[in-house]
C-alpha cells in the first residue's frame, strides 16, 4: 500500500458490511478509511480529502441524503451510495441530491470495483476537455463531427437525440435519473416529463440497439433512470 493508491472513505454503520468492504477494496489496492456515522464522515471527508465515498443511506444519526448534499457543496470525490433494496425513491433522491452512482445491496465485488473505477475516472477527466470520440463495443460517437456509427454504418440522429446521446457519454458508466436526463436535455421546465424521455429513448435503442428490446448499450435502471453500458 502505498500514498499514491486511491483513498475511499466508506460511511456504513453495519460492521458485516464494512468487514466485506474491507477485504475486498484492500485486497484491491485501495486505502481505506472508515466512518460509522453521517456526521463523522462528513469530518473524515473534510480532513482525509477521500478520492471517493462510499455512503450508506441508512445511517444512524443523519440521513444518507443529508450527508451526500452536505458533501456536494464543498467536497469534489464522487459519491457512490449503497442502498438496500426496494429503495428506489430513495436512490432517485440521493443521485438528484448529487450522487455520483449507486449499488443495490446486496452485490458483488467486480460491480463494486468496476463503479469505483468508473467513478475515479470521471473525477481524473473533470477539469480536461471530453474524448473527440467516445467507443463502447460497435457504437461510436465523434463529437467533433457530431457523427454517430454502429460499426460501419453511420446513423443519423435528429438533434435531441443526439444530445440525449452525448449527454449519456459524458457520463458513460455512471445512471443518470429521469430528471437529471430531462434538465440536461430539454431543461428544467420539462423536469418531469419522463415521456418526453421514454420516447426518444425508444427511438433511440431503436437506431443504435441490434435487439430494441435487450439493449446492450442503453441500459434502463429500473425505477432510477438510465445508463450507457462503457468499457
Ligand atoms: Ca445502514
Amino acid at each position: 500500500m502505498s500514498d499514491t493508491d486511491p483513498l475511499v472513505l466508506l460511511i456504513e454503520d453495519e460492521s458485516q458490511m464494512r468487514r466485506f468492504l474491507r477485504v475486498c477494496l484492500v485486497n484491491h489496492g485501495f486505502r481505506l478509511v472508515e466512518s460509522e456515522t453521517g456526521e463523522d464522515g462528513l469530518l473524515q471527508a473534510a480532513t482525509r480529502n477521500p478520492d471517493v465515498v462510499l455512503l450508506d443511506l441508512g445511517l444512524p444519526d443523519l440521513d444518507g441524503l443529508e450527508v451526500t448534499r452536505r458533501l456536494r457543496e464543498w467536497s469534489p470525490a464522487p459519491v457512490i451510495v449503497l442502498s438496500a433494496r426496494g429503495q428506489e425513491k430513495d436512490k432517485v433522491a440521493a443521485l438528484d441530491a448529487g450522487a455520483d452512482d449507486y449499488l443495490t445491496k446486496p452485490f458483488g465485488v467486480d460491480e463494486l470495483l468496476a463503479r469505483i473505477r468508473v467513478a475515479l475516472r470521471h473525477r481524473e477527466r473533470a477539469g480536461e476537455h471530453p474524448e473527440p470520440v467516445f467507443q463502447t463495443g460497435d457504437l461510436r460517437l465523434d463529437q467533433h463531427r457530431r457523427q454517430v456509427f454502429v460499426g460501419d454504418r453511420e446513423v443519423h440522429l435528429t438533434p435531441f437525440e443526439y444530445k440525449l446521446l452525448s449527454t449519456l457519454v459524458r457520463h458513460a458508466g455512471r445512471v443518470l435519473t429521469h430528471r437529471q436526463l430531462l434538465i440536461e436535455v430539454w431543461g428544467v421546465a420539462y423536469a418531469t416529463q419522463t415521456q418526453y424521455l421514454r420516447v426518444f429513448m425508444g427511438q433511440l435503442r431503436h437506431k443504435l440497439e441490434a435487439n430494441p428490446a435487450q439493449p446492450r448499450y442503453l441500459l434502463t435502471e429500473p425505477g432510477v433512470g438510465y445508463r450507457l453500458k462503457a468499457d
